[in-house]
This record gives C-alpha cells, sequence and structure tokens, in this order.
C-alpha cells in the first residue's frame, strides 16, 4: 500500500501509537547531537536540523527549511534498544535464609523505532542472523525484537562519512521495515508511505492521507537517486574478504596503531558490533548478588584476556582484528558483512580514523603489486 502524507499526519503516527500504550523513540536533539529517545510528540523531531560530518568531526547546522529528517545518523543506533548496554541476568536476594531469584523487570511495551535509517534496517537484519540467527537465539534481544515495530524514513541527506551505496544498504529500504517514509521536499512538503507488513497497513490506514500519484513515487525515487549520487562508492566490496586476509601483514596496520587510540568509540558506535562480557555484581553484606551483560569492545586488552594474558597486545592487531573481522570472516560466520557503510566509526574516531581509507591504503600496494 502506498499513500501520501502531509507534514501534520507525523503527529497522528505518534498519537496513534501512544494510545496503544506503545513507546515511540525517534530522533531528537540533545546535547547539540540528534539522539534516539521516546519522544511524546513529533515536535520533538529535529526539525529544521543537518548535521555537518567529517572524519572525527560531527556538528549540527540550521536548515532553511522544516525537514523533518534533514540529517544522517547521530553517534547512537538502535542496537541500543534490542542489544542494550546493559542487561541484568541475574539476581538472586537472600529473604528470611533463602535464596529467591529475581525476575527480570527490563521495559515490556511494545516499542515503535521512527525514524530507521536504510542502513540501520540492515544493522538489524545484521544483529538479527548474529544473536538470533544460530542454533542458540539471545533471549533478550529476541524479546525486544519482538516487541519492536519499524517505521524507517528513506534518506535524502547523505553525510560525508555515509557510504551505505557502496555496501548495498542504502539509500532506500527495500525490507526489514512495518512502515517506510520518504520525505519530498520539492516544493510541496510531504512523505511518500508505504506499507512492508500488515501492521504498517493497519497504522497507515489510521492516518489521514491522499492517494500517491506516479509524481509522488517519482519524486520519492528522486530523493534517494540523489543521495546515491552525492555519496558514490566510497569502499569498494568487490574482493575485500580477500583482500584483507591475504594482507594481515600489510605495514598499512603499523600506521594505524601508531593512531588508533583504542578507546573503543567506533565498535561502541557501529550499530552492528555485538560483542559483551558478563560481571558477577555482589554487594557487600551478603544478601545479593547478580549477573550483568554489558557492551564489551574487542579494542581492550581485557578482551581477549585468557590465562597468560590478553593475546591481543598490541593495538595493530586489535584493529587488524576489527577490520579483518567486519570486511572478511564476518562473512565466514554469518553470510554478511558486518559493515553497513553508516560511518559511524569515521565521525565518531577521535583522531578520524577511516575504515574507507584503510582499506584504499592496502588495496592500492595490493595493485601496485599486481
Ligand atoms: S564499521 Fe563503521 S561504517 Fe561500518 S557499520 Fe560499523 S560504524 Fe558503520
Ligand atoms: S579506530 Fe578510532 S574510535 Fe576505534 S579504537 Fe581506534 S581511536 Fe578509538
Amino acid at each position: 500500500m502506498r499513500a501520501v502524507l502531509a507534514p501534520e499526519a507525523l503527529e497522528a503516527i505518534v498519537d496513534v501509537l501512544r494510545r496503544r500504550d506503545w513507546r515511540v523513540i525517534a530522533p531528537t536533539v540533545r546535547d547539540k547531537a540528534i539522539v534516539y529517545e521516546e519522544i511524546a510528540s513529533a515536535a520533538e523531531l529535529p526539525v529544521g536540523w543537518k548535521d555537518v560530518q567529517g572524519p572525527g568531526s560531527y556538528r549540527l547546522e540550521r536548515r532553511d527549511d522544516e525537514a523533518r529528517f534533514g540529517y544522517a545518523v547521530g553517534p547512537q543506533s538502535w542496537k541500543r534498544e534490542l542489544l542494550a548496554p546493559s542487561v541484568r541476568l541475574l539476581q538472586i536476594k537472600r529473604t528470611n535464609g533463602s535464596l529467591e531469584a529475581a525476575k527480570d523487570d527490563a521495559e515490556r511495551k511494545r516499542t515503535a523505532f521512527f525514524g530507521v535509517r536504510p542502513c540501520e534496517v540492515a544493522a538489524i537484519k545484521i544483529q538479527d542472523r548474529v544473536l538470533v540467527g544460530g542454533p542458540y537465539a539471545d533471549e533478550d534481544y529476541l524479546a525486544r525484537r519482538k516487541r519492536s515495530f519499524i517505521i524507517a524514513v528513506n534518506c535524502g541527506e547523505p553525510a560525508a562519512n555515509c557510504f551505505c551505496a557502496s555496501m548495498g544498504t542504502g539509500p532506500k529500504a527495500e525490507d526489514g521495515y512495518d512502515l517506510v517514509l520518504t520525505e519530498i521536499t520539492d516544493g510541496s512538503h510531504r512523505f511518500l508511505a508505504e506499507t512492508g507488513t500488515d501492521e504498517g497497513a493497519e497504522l497507515l490506514a489510521e492516518l489521514a492521507q491522499q492517494p500517491a500519484t506516479d509524481a509522488d513515487v517519482a519524486a520519492a525515487q528522486a530523493v534517494t537517486d540523489g543521495a546515491r549520487e552525492r555519496m558514490g562508492i566510497t569502499l569498494e566490496r568487490e574482493g575485500v574478504h580477500e583482500l584483507l586476509l591475504d594482507n594481515l601483514e600489510h605495514p598499512r596496520y603499523d600506521d594505524v596503531a601508531a593512531r588508533c587510540l583504542a578507546c573503543t568509540n567506533c565498535t561502541l558506535a557501529c550499530p552492528t558490533c555485538f560483542c559483551t562480557t558478563i560481571d558477577d555484581v555482589n554487594d557487600l553484606s551478603g544478601e545479593s548478588a547478580g549477573r550483568v551483560r554489558r557492551w564489551d569492545s574487542c579494542f581492550t586488552l581485557q578482551y581477549s584476556e585468557m590465562h597468560g594474558g590478553g593475546t591481543r597486545r598490541e593495538t595493530k592487531s586489535r584493529y587488524r582484528q576489527w577490520l579483518t573481522h567486519k570486511l572478511s570472516t564476518w562473512h565466514d560466520q554469518f553470510d554478511t558483512l558486518g559493515c553497513v557503510g553508516c560511518g559511524r566509526c569515521i565521525t565518531w574516531c577521535p583522531v578520524g580514523i577511516d575504515i574507507r581509507e584503510e582499506v584504499a591504503a592496502i588495496r592500492a600496494t595490493q595493485e601496485a603489486k599486481s
């Protein structure tokens, strides 16, 4: 189903979902960045803002229109809603001499993700494959995923670090959503809405709408075509799996290690990175004990700790592990690459290390040899 919505219909979307007692998580401006938070009104969207991104830099600027989605992705991803940064796996309390296991008290409401970009839809599909697509499903992730409802928004304003077009994950979402919107600002501000599921169609049916004409569909296509053209091909996917595995001792890894701070930002901001660790937490009185899972990163020394110490003691080996996993061995494990081209690891790297540049540098020497 397709229809055209006026900008005011976004408020109706939020109203309908909140009347159902769903949480609505959407982009909003906080601390000079666009973050994902629960909203109560579409007025909380970043109306009239755009983001200017570069390696190691990010700032918001005013647009000269009232676009609701005139920016790319910010520091957070939907990972924090599905693979939460911290999850209590177990809590045991001593009560009157006996031990009681407390139930998980995590939020159980249905949750609408409003404003999911196509690369982020692709990242969710990758995490689905990793976390619930094998023989053992991650129960917490699965429960959160089943509660989710995805309203995607196709991209018309890629940031300088976006390269979804070269990873085949955007700027137009092909599937994986309940409803997808394309914002059209060609003089008549409107949204082309397209449904992906029956639930998406039920929501659309509750909104004031106009039939979509061929001109509306063409205008929406022009939005994503324009975004694709402005992005170009920025990471050559062809042959990258073999390229990296054939160059494990490439001198470029010494170069990047001299710049990398091993700060973990890239992995925490990445929408597909899924590494976690588990902490046991006991109180001093001995009355309560718990087990907590929290995000971890392959950039820490502790991550590969075994008897005798960490196996990746140098930053060089940690960066190489990350890059080769993203673009080579991830494919061997999960039949997909581990990168969707969102650009977050470039923008939020404090020293501006750029995955596209690192791959290109290795490829350049390979091509010079052949
Ligand atoms: S590796 Fe970088 S560009 Fe690729 S998905 Fe992760 S954060 Fe985005
Ligand atoms: S590549 Fe950048 S963001 Fe990632 S660990 Fe190194 S310095 Fe931090």
